[in-house]
């Protein structure tokens, strides 16, 4: 799957607008400003013009353009003091004034130093991919959303404590993770559990999450993932096997596999899932994989070198409890 030139004007077509957006709303508040306030207006044009004035008095005067430049200094940052203080007075700050962009980082530009901006990459994943699933996710997924008294505190026979018990801790690890994350290297998460435990809820917080730290997140189901994969296997036999699709699943800093084993997986896609999941650990790309499955079974679907990978590079996360979809359903009158 390729990215079209059309999708990749569209793309630079919404970060112009995004900019704009962004710069029309902070004229509006400047403009708000200026009419509660003129004295900042006045200040505003003054320190606009010190260039050209300096530059008149220099050529008039021919003053030692030292002596001009310093004293030129001194003006503006009185006259930035006073309207500091203005602004603060009227209950501003001087950041009210600044234009507030979606991408802090690249201005909504898209591009930094000449390169492409993790926003950028992560318009061309969802460009690339089913779009209405990862907004889906991305959209109603997130922790502020999260709640845990969803979960119920009653222990269930063969559990070692109560499905909140368990979230509980969970959530503590994945705080604790999110918070050094990337800097201190890649999350690689293993949720099992039975349907409707919260596994892909949580996948997608911390999706969000990632994405807010200005990362690139791509959502998979496993279906599709093989689906991907076996298309990849068959271009390759073509000799061509660099498609986008490819690359973002090796590159993007974090790759969800949701419900791993629900695509009834052969010999060839079950060793390209393997290979795709080493070379996300090669590479120190973070992974999460959620399944029904337990380990056991893994095994046996897949190979005894899937489980070892995942035993010794992911963190096991076990959800417990009953189908949270179903407990909403029967409270429902
Ligand atoms: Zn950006």
């Amino acid at each position: 799957m390729s990215l079209s030139e059309q999708d990749y004007r569209n793309i630079l077509q919404k970060y112009e607008e995004k900019r704009s957006r962004a710069l029309q709303q902070r004229d509006l508040r400047i403009q708000e400003v200026y009419e509660r306030i003129p004295e900042i207006g006045r200040i505003d044009r003054q320190i606009e013009s010190f260039g050209i004035r300096s530059m008149q008095a220099y050529l008039q005067s021919h003053e030692d353009p030292v002596q001009l430049l310093k004293k030129v200094r001194t003006e503006v940052e009185e006259l930035r003091a006073r309207r500091s203080f203005l602004l603060r007075l009227a209950g501003y700050s001087n950041e009210d004034l600044m234009p507030v962009y979606e991408c802090p980082i690249c201005q909504d530009t898209g591009f930094v130093d000449g390169k492409r901006c993790r926003c950028f990459e992560q318009q061309l994943i969802e460009s690339a991919y089913d779009r209405s699933h990862m907004k889906n996710l991305l959209q109603q997924d997130n922790f502020k959303h999260f709640d845990l008294d969803l979960f119920s505190t009653a222990k269930r026979e063969n559990e070692a404590c109560s499905a909140r018990t368990q979230m509980e801790t969970i959530l503590n690890a994945v705080h604790n993770d999110l918070e050094a994350f990337p800097s201190q290297g890649p999350i690689n998460y293993l949720f099992t559990g039975s349907t409707g435990t919260g596994k892909t809820f949580l996948a997608g917080c911390i999706a969000k999450e990632v994405l807010d730290k200005g990362c690139t997140v791509l959502y998979l189901s496993a279906y599709d993932l093989a689906a991907q994969l076996s298309d990849r296997r068959f271009h390759y036999r073509d000799g061509d096997s660099s498609s986008d699709a490819w690359q973002y699943m090796q590159d993007c800093d974090l790759l969800i596999i949701d419900d791993l084993g629900t695509e009834a997986p052969n010999k060839a896609s079950a060793a390209d899932i393997l290979h795709l999941i080493d070379l996300r650990l090669q590479y120190g790309r973070s992974t999460i994989i959620t399944t029904n499955l337990e380990l056991a079974a893994i095994g046996k679907l897949y190979t005894d070198r899937m489980v070892s990978r995942l035993l010794g590079s992911y963190r096991l996360m076990r959800f417990l409890g009953a189908d949270l979809r179903l407990a909403h359903l029967n409270q429902v009158p």
